[in-house]
């Protein structure tokens, strides 16, 4: 099911793009010539993106784990000059 991305959207909210201004999104990425795939947030204007780490054995974003995608997640979200 895609509820796992929808649950992690949830929790986790994405700021919106630092470069434009627009709306971000968790997604997948894939290569077809080497057959990896890697989750990654990116702007759904611009489409600057950050990516996790390839994996051969995950081709969905389901099969991401929470973890991973909270990583992501986070790393997009984090911002010149603001502390934790
Ligand atoms: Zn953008």
């Amino acid at each position: 099911m895609y509820s796992d991305a929808v649950k992690v959207l949830k929790e986790f909210t994405l700021k919106p793009c630092p470069f434009c201004g627009g709306i971000a999104k968790i997604g997948i990425t894939s290569d077809y010539e080497s057959y990896y795939h890697w989750a990654k947030v990116y702007c759904t204007e611009c489409f600057v993106k950050i990516e996790g780490t390839p994996s051969l054995d995950k081709d969905r974003i389901e099969d991401f784990s929470d973890e991973e995608k909270r990583e992501l997640i986070h790393a997009w979200n984090m911002r010149y000059g603001e502390v934790e």
